[in-house]
């Protein structure tokens, strides 16, 4: 059986198909040649992150195929029901990179209202000539404890978002249009555990009331986050998009920043992937990532280790 890790696979996980009689290839094919590729090599296992697409003409001219992988979360880049209706499984591991999302949304978060993202670009540039100047612009940071975090989307990543801000003094307010409450729970280092409900609020408050917003959903059809939205917030907010380009309307967020309604945004996500608005890219108060939430070395090995446990059960 043979195994084609087109976006990229652990090494232990390599290891473990290998172990179980797989052959496996981990190399990058050109999405215009991976029909040829997987027809040439009889793949049977194809795997992808979101980078390669696998749509309907891939998965009708390649009969090989038994198995389409997706390391993550999102489908949007398979056509799910199409494979099924043509007998195909499809795996995915959804839990496995919760955590690192949630950390970068930290991340983004931490350097926001410090400013990290912009002294990160003029320190190098001024640092030596005009360090008190860039002292002063940077000068009136903020704290996160105390503030309200909205978690809009209070699903996996939107959970452990949560605990993270708990940890940090935040209060959180979370909406999720299928979740009630959750347990947000909390572990010690020396066994203690503490067990939190979350009651979600509706979305129109949790906008109301949040100092700073993140969005956890999946890909929606129009934007959940455009102009209505943003004039309702609290002046100042700050605003983290980690889930999926589209959610957020991005002429409608640098409208905001423009009139000071929001004071700084994080994105992981764009409108136009891979090739981001350069208005987005360029302002100094929007933080910036290349779509890295899920690509931590802890994430891609849990991803690694679970799809290989499910492709040897399912194949083995
Ligand atoms: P999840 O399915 O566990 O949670 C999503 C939640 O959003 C669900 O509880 C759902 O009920 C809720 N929801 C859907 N539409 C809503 C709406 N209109 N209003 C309020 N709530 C709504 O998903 P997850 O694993 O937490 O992933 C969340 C998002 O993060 C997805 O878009 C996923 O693609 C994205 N993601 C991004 C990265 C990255 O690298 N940046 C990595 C992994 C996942």
């Amino acid at each position: 059986m043979k195994v084609l890790a087109n976006d990229g696979i652990s090494q232990s996980a390599i290891v473990t198909l290998k172990n179980a009689g797989f052959e496996v290839m981990n190399v990058h094919v050109a999405q215009e040649q991976l029909q040829n590729f997987i027809n040439e090599h009889q793949i049977d296992v194809l795997l992808v992150r979101s980078a390669t697409k696998v749509r309907k003409n891939i998965i009708d001219n390649c009969p090989s195929l038994k198995i389409i992988g997706r390391g993550g979360v999102g489908m949007d880049n398979i056509d799910v029901e199409h494979a099924v209706q043509n007998g195909i499984n499809i795996i995915n591991t959804p839990e496995a990179s919760s955590e690192s999302v949630a950390e970068l949304v930290f991340a983004h978060l931490f350097g926001g209202v410090r400013f990290l993202h912009d002294s990160n670009r003029n320190m190098p540039l001024d640092g030596d000539t005009k360090f008190n100047e860039l002292k002063k612009n940077y000068s009136a940071g903020r704290e996160l404890r105390g503030k309200t975090l909205g978690i809009i989307g209070f699903g996996r990543i939107g959970r452990q978002v949560a605990k993270i801000a708990l940890g940090c003094g935040m209060k959180v307010i979370a909406s999720d249009h299928q979740v009630g409450e959750a347990d947000i729970k909390l572990s010690f280092y020396d066994g203690q555990e503490i067990t939190l409900k979350i009651k979600t609020a509706p979305t129109a408050d949790l906008i109301k009331h949040s100092d700073f917003i993140s969005l956890h959903v999946p890909y929606q059809t129009g934007y959940l986050i455009g102009r209505e939205e943003i004039a309702k917030m609290k002046d100042g907010v700050g605003i983290v998009n980690t889930s999926r380009g589209g959610i957020l309307d991005e002429a409608a967020l640098l409208d905001g920043i423009e009139s000071g309604k929001i004071s700084f945004a994080a994105l992981d996500v764009f409108e136009n992937e891979p090739a981001p608005s350069i208005k987005v890219l360029m302002h100094d108060q929007i933080s910036l990532t290349p779509h890295i939430g899920a690509s931590t070395e802890e994430a891609q090995e849990r991803i690694g280790t679970e799809l290989a446990t499910q492709i040897i059960s399912i194949l083995g």
